[in-house]
């Protein structure tokens, strides 16, 4: 047997089709009686229509979110909530305005709600990460997790096919690190193999048709679990490269997850028997031929990956082959927990091959 902890969650959530609606009474179940809205300026029409819906309850909205939480952008956004006279805000979007609203509560105490409309997970961990000058700093601080969850499905129909390629990878690659974590529990192992499940099957329908709802509906179930899983384990190998690469060289979040994790996968895979049996188990779940094929989940994931059309190769995401050296100096440098010890030359090996889009 195992000894283990698992921590419950405190927020609540409503998942459905047209739960949008129930945003006026969610707020108000709080004691919220001036919301402000935010999004990035991209979403301010969806925005403007849960402002809208709010009626009185709307304090205003702020609308300039931008990626990985700056600490200019969160200043402004304080100064306007206070001028407002706002007791809370509600966050219209994904990761980059979820932070917003993280940022916003751990200067000012307010309490969030939140509209996903990614597969990125924010929405259910007390993670915070924000950007200072050109460094991203990352904390857990339990009181910015959020009050109210509202996945409305019909606000994800308008993610791009591509977006909800790499975010649904994002999602994915928090279930992966959870099935292996150090302080995994049995409700977090059967959380994210659940969630592996929906996406690997989602995705694919996602891609081929981006208005089915019930396709969605089974990626945003991914998603919910995945960043359940992100919000109540510790992560690896995987979440700290990413976060090195974001950070060093400017690399966008969703699409670095997608093309390192079957390469972080391949690494950890000869320390992670029980982890890569459930993540086979989930890519075969999806497609009979391939319980036949072989059983590599690395390989699997970088199939499915392309498939899906998915950036395979960091150099197209704007990576100098020359960082790699500083890439695997950075990784190895603090201590953190992988399931399968890290040393510098197995994290440059991994890195050129993810670099030049090769097979892990
Ligand atoms: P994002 O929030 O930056 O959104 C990407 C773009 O897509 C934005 O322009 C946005 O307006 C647009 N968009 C979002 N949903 C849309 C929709 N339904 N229809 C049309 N356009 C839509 O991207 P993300 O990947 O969700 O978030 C990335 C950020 O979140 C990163 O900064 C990352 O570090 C952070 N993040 C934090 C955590 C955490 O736990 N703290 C977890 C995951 C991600």
């Amino acid at each position: 047997m195992r000894n283990f902890v698992h921590r419950g969650q405190i927020t609540k959530v409503v998942f459905g089709s047209g739960t949008r609606d129930r945003i006026p009474e969610e707020a108000e179940a709080l004691g919220c009686r001036r919301v402000l809205v935010l999004s990035t300026p991209d979403q301010t029409d969806q925005a403007e229509r849960t402002a809208d819906l709010l009626g009185a309850a709307a304090a205003g909205a702020f609308t300039a979110a931008a990626p990985h939480t700056p600490v200019e952008v969160t200043e402004k956004a304080v100064a306007h909530a206070r001028s407002l006279g706002a007791d809370s805000v509600l966050a219209v979007g994904g990761g980059s305005t979820i932070g917003l609203g993280k940022a916003i509560t751990a200067r000012t105490g307010l309490p969030q709600l939140a509209l996903p409309t990614t597969y990125a997970g924010s929405e259910m961990t007390p993670i915070l990460g924000e950007t200072e000058g050109r460094r991203k700093k990352t904390r857990r601080l339990p009181e910015v997790l959020l009050r109210t969850v509202v996945y409305d499905v019909d606000l994800t129909l308008t993610l791009p096919p591509a977006v909800s390629v790499v975010s649904g990878l994002n999602a994915m690659a928090h279930a992966v690190e959870a099935l292996y974590a150090e302080d995994r529990d049995p409700v977090a192992f059967l959380m994210a193999g659940e969630a592996l499940d929906a996406l690997v099957r989602s995705l694919p329908r996602v891609v081929r048709r981006p208005d089915d709802t019930e396709a969605r509906a089974d990626a945003l179930y991914g998603a919910w679990l995945a960043g359940t899983c992100l919000g109540t384990v510790g992560m690896a190998l995987h979440h700290k490269v990413c976060h090195v690469l974001g950070g060093t060289f400017g690399l966008p979040h969703a699409q670095t997850h997608a093309v390192v994790l079957p390469h972080v996968v391949a690494f950890n895979a000869p320390a992670a028997d029980e982890a890569m049996a459930r993540l086979g188990q989930a890519i075969r779940g999806s497609d009979p031929e391939k319980a036949m094929s072989g059983s590599d989940p690395a390989q699997a994931l970088f199939q499915l990956a392309g498939q899906l059309g998915a950036p395979t190769a960091l150099r197209d995401l704007g990576m100098p082959e020359a960082g790699i050296e500083q890439a695997a100096e950075l990784v190895v440098q603090d201590g953190y927990w992988n399931p399968r010890p890290v040393d510098r030359d197995a994290v440059r090996a991994f890195l050129t091959r993810a670099w030049a889009g090769e097979t892990p």
